[in-house]
């Protein structure tokens, strides 16, 4: 007789497969635990694929080097206010999805997880002391369901959970034209502010498994939701052509992102969200690293119910909090707050304009999304700089032609 699982994981994302993966690192035997996915592995996500500094340690104790990736060795946040060029204290990662999510998923089932493709989950229903998972073949429960299904995911509407904000993404494969492309960064425009949208615009080297050479991902954050999608898609055009480069996909897509803060909740007795269903880093939108880092987070968390043999994970969201990938994700939205709140301009020339951030930026000794221990340095800066300047202005910056014709409501 067959034993029963007694861990579902909805979703075979980075998010999935990471917490598959830290439940055996931690000595859950691996037929106890089971990965559904609505796809057949390899299969397209649409990501920029890049990975910072803290999420490369991760992938090289799963899954090592990765052929068909692209290694980067800085980051650059520019804008039309100026640049600031960040060094991490080690190189980030481009990835296809389609190949690192695919290696995630080899790597669970060498260990002896049992991956389920194609077979969507059509209802999670809570049942008699356990979610029942529904899909064509039946319906199964396990002692404990997890939700790492995404931003759009059933797992977190099925069980109520409040979520974060939600932000609007859209991206396309470019080649360059005109363009002086740098495959050795990643690089974070933030001009898309200054046309109205909360937001930011990548540009990202991309190897395709079906094309030689470097192309480029480009395409545009809403970080707050609210412009709509067929001016993000213009957005990205304009902007592409203007800094140098050529759309090859036939069409711009787009998907949505959910964010995570203090309020988002992903604990019910039972059941468990991890990765971007629970949220991801609302400042740039980074979602894999943090996929990552939840999940090793919530496997020590499950470790422990599974041990007492309870069926609750008491202080999911504030023992998050407090870990450090925790601490930084909060710090990450308060950035998000003030660049993509009322004031954009101001706080735009407040990141371009203080000498404290640059020198950080430049020293090469911490890593994007690692900078929460810094907060009381960095608003002493701001604070001396205030003291000195005054106030940056909010108002527009002189001599800025919108991007695209007529511009999206700030509102
Ligand atoms: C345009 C865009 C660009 C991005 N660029 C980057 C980037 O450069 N770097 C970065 O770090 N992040 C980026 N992100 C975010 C990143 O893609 C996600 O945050 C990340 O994939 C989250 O991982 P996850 O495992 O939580 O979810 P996902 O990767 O979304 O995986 C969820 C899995 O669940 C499966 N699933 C969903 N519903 C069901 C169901 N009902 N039944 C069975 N299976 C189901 C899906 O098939 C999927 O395989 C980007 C996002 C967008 C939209």
């Amino acid at each position: 007789m067959t034993r029963a699982a007694r861990i579902g994981i909805v979703g075979a994302g980075p998010g999935g497969t990471a917490l598959a993966l830290a439940l055996t690192d931690r000595g859950v035997d691996p037929r106890d635990v089971v990965l559904y996915d609505k796809a057949r592995f390899p299969r397209g996500k649409l990501c920029g694929g890049g990975v910072t500094f803290r999420g490369t340690q991760l992938l090289d104790r799963w899954i090592g080097p990765l052929e068909g990736g692209l290694v980067t060795d800085a980051l650059e946040f520019r804008s039309a206010l100026g640049s600031l060029p960040v060094k991490e204290r080690g190189p980030q990662r481009v990835y296809d999805r389609g190949l690192l999510d695919h290696a995630l998923v080899e790597t669970c089932r060498r260990r002896g997880i049992e991956v389920r493709e194609e077979c969507a989950i059509s209802a999670v229903e809570p049942g008699p002391g356990r979610w029942r998972l529904v899909h064509r073949g039946g319906v199964e429960s396990h002692r404990w369901t997890i939700g790492a299904d995404g931003a759009n995911g059933l797992c977190r509407r099925a069980s109520g959970l409040p979520g974060g904000l939600t932000g609007r993404l859209v991206e396309a494969v470019y080649e360059p034209v005109s363009a002086s492309p740098r495959p050795d960064t990643l690089i974070f425009d933030f001009d898309p502010i200054l046309d109205g949208i909360p937001g930011y615009a990548w540009v990202f080297p991309y190897v395709s498994p079906d094309h030689d050479g470097v192309l480029y991902k480009i395409g545009v954050m809403d970080g707050r939701g609210r412009v709509p999608g067929d001016v993000l898609r213009r957005w990205t055009d304009a902007f592409a052509e203007r800094c140098g480069y050529r759309r090859l996909d036939a069409r711009i897509a787009g998907w949505p992102e959910r964010y995570f803060d203090v309020g988002v909740r992903g604990a019910r007795p039972g059941l468990l969200l991890v990765g971007e269903a629970l949220g991801i880093d609302a400042l740039l939108g980074e979602g894999i690293a943090p996929a990552l880092w939840i999940s090793e987070y919530a496997a020590g968390r499950l470790r422990s119910a599974l041990d007492a043999g309870v069926d609750r994970v008491e202080g999911y969201e504030q023992g998050l909090l407090w870990s450090e990938e925790g601490r930084n994700l909060w710090f990450q939205a308060r950035l998000a707050d003030r660049l993509y709140g009322p004031n954009p301009r101001r706080w735009l020339r407040v990141l371009f304009g203080m000498p404290h951030l640059h020198a950080l930026a430049a020293g090469g000794q911490d890593a994007y999304g690692r900078l929460v221990h810094h907060v009381p340095w960095l608003v002493a800066g701001h604070a001396w700089t205030v003291l000195r300047h005054g106030l940056p202005s909010d108002g527009p910056v002189p001599g800025w032609q919108p991007t695209v014709a007529e511009r999206p409501s700030m509102e």
